[in-house]
């Protein structure tokens, strides 16, 4: 079926499922690094970037939030334009876990690779093969330029999560270590781990995140900026591990509900990517059991399912803008 959208209709079904969504309660902030457990649990927005360079934004979406684990995303993609998508299969994988975020055993089930760069693992081990290799702080520049040109800004490193974060990340330590043991780590251990846990804290807004969504959507050319951003042969894979493990143990559960390939944070933030469409983000801090916002992924179901729209509908779907 051909489905013809107009700018009216996404901009109403966003606004509609950001009513429909703000007082929606349960979850509670995520309270393992202490930064986050302070931060206003009623924060709330919604961002809808569309591949025309068109965003929509409701609600607290200037508010710069824990990026978190969003920010594998783009490392991701960095190691694959650095190393090419076929390297960070050989490298690190592209399989779901079917674990938690933090999981010591995913690691040793598999014991000779990490899975997939979007779980702690691999995406520590993606920070070691990012270049160049043995200099953190052009490693780091490398990190968050290639956030910026994503988004087409430049998120900012809240210094008080950095600090909450390292003073608590014994788990990641544990991780990073049996990396090592598996010849999974591709440069300095605790550099790799650093950069990780720097990655993490950086302050990001929905607003950014919807538009690296969008520009995922729209083949690596930001449709803000008009830079094309890496090569398109990267898009296809880069959602496809969004796709298979983007909300951990659960994902199978959200592609599911919403139809849209997402990726989860623990500072409440969610980002999807609608291939050839749109970009969406939304940002609320309370969690559910799994670490997943609980009225991110309510508003962003609220959006899809008003417009009818999913990944496996088989319907030919235009904006027309
Ligand atoms: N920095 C967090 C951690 O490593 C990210 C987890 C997440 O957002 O899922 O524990």
């Amino acid at each position: 079926m051909e489905k013809i959208l107009t700018l009216d209709n996404i901009k109403d079904a966003a606004q509609a499922s950001y009513e429909e969504c703000k007082n929606i309660s349960g979850g509670k902030n995520a309270n393992y690094i202490p930064y986050l457990a302070n931060v206003d649990s009623n924060l709330f927005g919604l961002s809808v970037a569309l591949l025309d360079g068109t965003c929509f934004n409701f609600g607290d979406t200037d508010f710069k939030f824990g990026i978190e684990s969003v920010s594998k995303v783009p490392t991701a993609i960095l190691a694959m334009i650095q190393h090419t998508p076929e390297g960070v299969l050989q490298k690190i994988g592209a399989d779901a876990t079917g674990l938690p975020f933090n999981s010591i055993f995913a690691l040793l089930l598999e014991n000779d690779h990490p899975s997939t760069p979007l779980v702690n693992a691999g995406a520590i081990s993606a920070c070691s093969m990012v270049a160049p290799q043995g200099d953190s702080s052009d490693k780091w520049k490398a990190i968050t330029e290639n956030i910026t040109e994503l988004c087409g800004s430049a998120p900012v490193l809240l210094d008080e999560l950095y600090e909450s974060e390292t003073a608590t990340n014994f788990n990641n330590h544990a991780i990073a270590w049996l990396l090592k043991n598996y010849d999974r780590i591709y440069d300095d251990v605790d550099m790799s781990l650093d950069l990780y846990t720097r990655q993490c804290s950086l302050g990001i807004t929905s607003s950014q995140l919807a538009i690296m969504g969008a520009t995922i959507a729209n083949k690596g050319l930001n449709p803000v900026t008009k830079k094309q951003v890496y090569n398109p042969e990267i898009s296809p894979k880069i959602t496809s591990m969004i796709a298979s493990v983007g909300f951990y143990q659960h994902t199978g559960d959200w592609l599911y509900t919403s139809g849209i390939p997402a990726k989860t944070g623990v500072g409440g933030g969610v980002m999807g990517v609608m291939p050839g469409l749109f970009g969406i983000a939304a940002f609320a801090p309370p969690l559910d059991d799994a670490g997943n916002s609980v009225k991110a992924q309510a508003v962003i179901k609220a959006f899809m399912n008003k417009l009818g729209l999913g990944i496996f509908s088989g319907d030919t779907v235009k904006i027309k803008i």
